[in-house]
């Protein structure tokens, strides 16, 4: 460590770092040197690494030795720079302290500004501005946010100081404070300090300040809030945060300075429109913080918004004209939408910072295809602009115009506010984020309603369908937020008043309470009384684009796990190139159907069996003619009957009477025999091959409906349809000999000789481990193989699906495993026995076709693992097939 270089400086005409060390200097950091180098006005300052950050906990929340020493160099060269001195009365440097993480993670960390300030620098800076309102405002809300954010005492405080003084002076505005006004309420504010906390007073010394915010930045990687984002956005704890300090400079010195965040591009719809917000005489946090609401930067979107302050582009055109060649320049260099921040002190425009800008998956769609066309990118790039699991919100319902214009009409439009993220939600309104988490876990969809949201609010939004918000802007905490979850969101609805304790909001006297229907439109702004229906998404255009792109760099084929002709439909729609499992016993459960199933599995005989099979073929057989009607010539895996026979159970005495009365056997009869059947663990008990097993007469049927349905559809539409049987639950390659030659016999019998030629596979499932080890075996006689995982990912882990619920939360919490294994495949485990099937398979049939049809066959990360291995396909619910199909073009591209 002793030659480890943990300080890197940037700015002011020479910087140490660049865009491509995002790893050790983080986001922000690497992006300000980059930006330095390009030529673009950034005040300089250094960066601590996030190897520093690493280091920090490992040695037990202690720093290297060697930081001291490369810190004071830094500072040195930084007031060289800056042309001024830390703790100078005379003329002070003084600078922020900003985290930042090699990926962005909007308000997790906190930012001190003005740091440096103590009453000598104060009126030295006093002096040197010339400005004494400036000096003193500026050193207040250092006071604020140094206690705040390194000495944890909440903002209330100083705000309640603040409200009493302005009342006691009759004033209405911050901006009717004077210096003097400000210097008293200082003195306020450093009292309470000592008060809260335990009688320490506020650090004087610069050199301490700056310390103790460096330790408040490594420190926050670990709350709660920064632990809860990285979870839900698969940031390790390993990678740490940087730390920049920078030299400050002020967009609070009056009418001619301002501050403003901007995105060079739509960041919720995509359109190619310099789109962002600012504060005339502010600083940083205030247009984050939502406490004033900013103005528009273009007219463009001012007029858009009909908003009636003044933008930048009137205000400050030089300024404007400036920014707009930045944000070109910038968007050239980085080939994406930027997300910058800036700040312009008495006329001259400072960057404070770029990214590529978080953007709603719409735009994302927009933005990619609309770059690509400009040669901007390639197909390719443009395909990996889309995050496959950001896809979701695409695929899912938004408000249809015409129930819109009749609710509209009815007068339910409650609010309207800014259309902050798009996308449509209904819910029961909560005002806590408590609240919506707790109503969330109990199955219910909730609308959060609040004045503001803060980081504190993340769970909470995270359990809500959308958020509705009274302040702050489309850049607030809130609409950076749920664009980046991609939940509806509106903000800015100043007219709601919301009182939390009697748990109501209103609009113009009209009152809505908690639990209370709305509709929410992101994509407007409007939130509805009540339900407005919804319609399904449009997948032409510009999403038509992407998939096809997609759909030329991948290599793996997507299935659905589909049953139902509806399912199969929209999975077709969707793109599904075949069905990777048809699961034969959802057909039973219709009510139909049920009774005849029941009266099969309670049959004592083999003749009462066959009864009610014979009652049960022609209706396994119009299911799969319908599926083989939608899939035309695509490969349709069908398994055979799987599940405990215990799940077809009467339930009750009703149900058993039923059945009694349907079958002709008394109750008595059935009664014992359904204490006969009852088994103590269903999961590993009498099911999958083992039914084939005992009752070969259930696969029979189910064989010959299905070849007798592809005959006859093949004959009706003059396609052949391409069934592939599976048999599940197969532990032996004994077990596959036995019910493939079954099948085969069933197909010899139906199919025909001469003029159709259907052509079909035999295969298994793999989804016990001993048929992943003994796959060699098991595939001299299986035409293919389809990895079970949610059975594997049981037997191998030795957990239950149903009863993992208790634990399984803990064990994510306490990193025993990283994620759910039920959601992706644990590849270390589970993973490897999914390897060793794979290969071991294709050692004895080199062309076997493999596929994947457990829930992970829809996780981006486990179709990356799929691809890797060499797989011919996935197979997902239908509303995945999209995200599949995108999850498998990245596997590709970025193998
Ligand atoms: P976040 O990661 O939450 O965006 P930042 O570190 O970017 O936090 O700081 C928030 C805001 O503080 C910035 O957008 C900027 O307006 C202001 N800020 C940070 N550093 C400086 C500086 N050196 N001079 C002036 N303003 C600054
Ligand atoms: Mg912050
Ligand atoms: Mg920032």
């Amino acid at each position: 460590m002793a030659n480890t270089k943990w300080v890197y400086d940037f700015g002011g005409g020479a910087s140490d770092g660049d865009a491509s060390m995002k790893n050790l200097l983080g986001g922000k950091g690497a992006n300000l040197a980059e930006m330095a180098s390009l030529g673009l006005p950034v005040p300089p300052g250094f960066t601590i690494t996030t190897a520093l950050c690493t280091a920090y906990y490992d040695l037990g929340r202690k720093y290297p030795e060697e930081l001291d020493a490369q810190l004071e160099t830094s500072l040195k060269t930084l007031e060289a720079k800056a042309g001024k001195e830390f703790g100078s009365a005379t003329n002070p440097l003084l600078v922020s302290v900003r985290s930042g993480a090699r990926a962005s993670m909007p308000g997790m960390m906190d930012t001190v500004l003005n740091l440096g300030l103590n009453d000598t620098t104060a009126e030295g800076l006093a002096q040197l501005s010339g400005d004494r309102r400036f000096a003193y405002d500026s050193y207040r809300r250092f006071i604020q946010m140094y206690s705040n954010v390194v000495l944890n005492i909440t903002h209330d405080v100083f705000e309640d100081i603040l409200e009493d003084f302005k009342d006691l002076q009759g004033y209405e505005l911050d901006t009717d404070m004077q210096a003097e006004d400000w210097q008293e309420v200082i003195v306020k504010y450093k009292a309470a300090v000592v008060t809260h906390n335990n009688g320490k007073p506020f650090p004087e010394d610069p050199k301490d300040q700056l310390w103790g915010a460096i330790g408040a930045v490594f420190g926050s990687w670990m709350n709660d809030r920064a632990i809860f984002y990285r979870k839900h956005n698969d940031i390790p704890a390993s990678w740490g945060t940087a730390v920049n300090v920078q030299s400050m400079v002020f967009g609070n010195m009056g009418d001619t300075s301002a501050t403003g965040v901007a995105f060079t591009r739509d960041p919720g719809t995509g359109e190619n429109l310099f789109y962002g917000e600012y504060l005339i005489n502010a600083q940083g946090e205030d247009v984050v913080a939502g406490i004033r609401t900013p103005a528009p930067i273009s007219k463009a979107r001012a007029a858009e918004m009909g908003s009636d302050d003044a933008p930048l582009e009137v205000t400050m055109p030089d300024v404007y004209k400036q920014l707009t060649d930045v944000a070109d320049k910038l968007e050239k260099h980085y080939r994406d939408m930027q997300d910058i921040e800036f700040t312009v002190e008495e006329g001259k425009l400072y960057m404070l910072q770029t990214r590529n800008g978080k953007r709603t998956a719409q735009a994302a769609l927009a933005m990619a295809v609309e770059m690509c066309k400009e040669g901007l990118i390639t197909e390719n790039e443009a395909v990996l602009r889309l995050e496959p699991a950001q896809l979701d919100q695409l695929l899912h319902p938004m408000i249809d115009q015409d129930a819109k214009a009749a609710a509209t009409a009815e007068g339910r439009v409650f609010v309207k506010g800014l259309p902050a993220s798009p996308g449509a939600a209904i819910g029961k309104i909560v005002f806590d984020s408590d609240e919506a988490a707790d109503a969330a876990a109990k199955g219910e969809d909730v609308i959060l309603i609040r004045i503001e949201t803060s980081p504190e609010d993340i769970h909470g939004m995270h359990a809500s369908k959308a958020i509705v918000t009274a302040r702050g802007g489309m850049t607030s905490h809130a609409a950076v937020v749920a664009r980046g979850m991609g939940r509806p969101c509106v903000c800015g609805a100043g007219s709601l008043r919301i009182n939390k304790e009697l748990g109501e909001v209103s609009v113009a006297g009209e009152t809505l309470k908690r639990g209370d229907i709305v509709t929410v439109d992101g994509a407007t702004g409007e939130v509805f009384k009540g339900r407005v229906a919804m319609i399904e998404p449009d997948l032409s255009g510009d999403f038509a684009h992407i998939m096809e792109w997609a759909d030329k760099a991948r290599t793996l084929s997507v299935r659905t796990n589909a049953e139902t002709p509806a399912d199969v439909e929209v999975a077709k729609n969707f793109g599904a190139e075949g069905i990777g499992l048809c699961r034969t016993e959802h057909m039973f459960f219709d009510a139909d159907r049920i009774p005849v199933v029941r009266a099969m599995i309670l049959a004592s005989s083999e003749k009462g069996r066959k009864e009610a099979l014979e009652k049960l073929l022609p209706m396994q057989r119009s299911d799969f003619e319908a599926i083989f009607r939608i899939m035309g010539d695509k490969p349709c895996n069908i398994r055979l009957l799987d599940p405990p026979l215990h799940e077809f159970m009467p339930h009750s005495d009703e149900e058993m009477a039923d059945v009694a009365k349907g079958s002709g056997v008394s109750i008595e009869v059935l009664t014992h025999r359904a204490s006969e059947l009852h088994e103590s663990n269903p999961m590993l008990g009498h099911r999958g091959c083992r039914l084939g097993v005992t009752y070969p007469e259930i696969y029979e049927m189910q064989a010959r409906a299905i070849f007798e349905a592809a005959v006859n559809v093949a004959k009706e539409t003059g396609v052949a349809p391409v069934p592939e049987v599976m048999i599940p639950l197969v532990a032996t390659k004994a077990e596959v000999a036995l019910m493939k030659a079954r099948i085969v016999k069933m197909a010899e019998a139906v199919l025909p000789k001469s003029d159709i030629k259907i052509d079909y596979l035999v295969g298994t499932m793999i989804e016990l481990p001993r048929a992943a080890l003994r796959a060699a075996d098991i595939a001299q006689e299986a035409e293919f193989f389809s990895f079970g995982t949610n059975d594997l990912t049981q037997t191998t882990l030795g957990i239950s699906r149903d009863d993992a619920a208790r634990f399984l939360g803990d064990y994510e919490k306490q990193g025993i495993y990283e994620k759910d294994p039920f959601v992706t495949l644990d590849i270390e485990g589970v993973g490897e026995l999914v390897q060793m099937g794979t290969e071991r398979g294709r050692s004895v049939k080199p062309d076997l076709k493999i596929g994947i049809c457990g829930e992970h066959g829809g996780d981006p990360a486990s179709i990356a693992f799929c691809h890797k291995l060499g797989m011919s396909y996935v197979s997902c619910s239908p509303y995945r097939v999209p995200v599949a199909r995108l999850a498998a073009a990245h596997a590709a591209l970025k193998a």
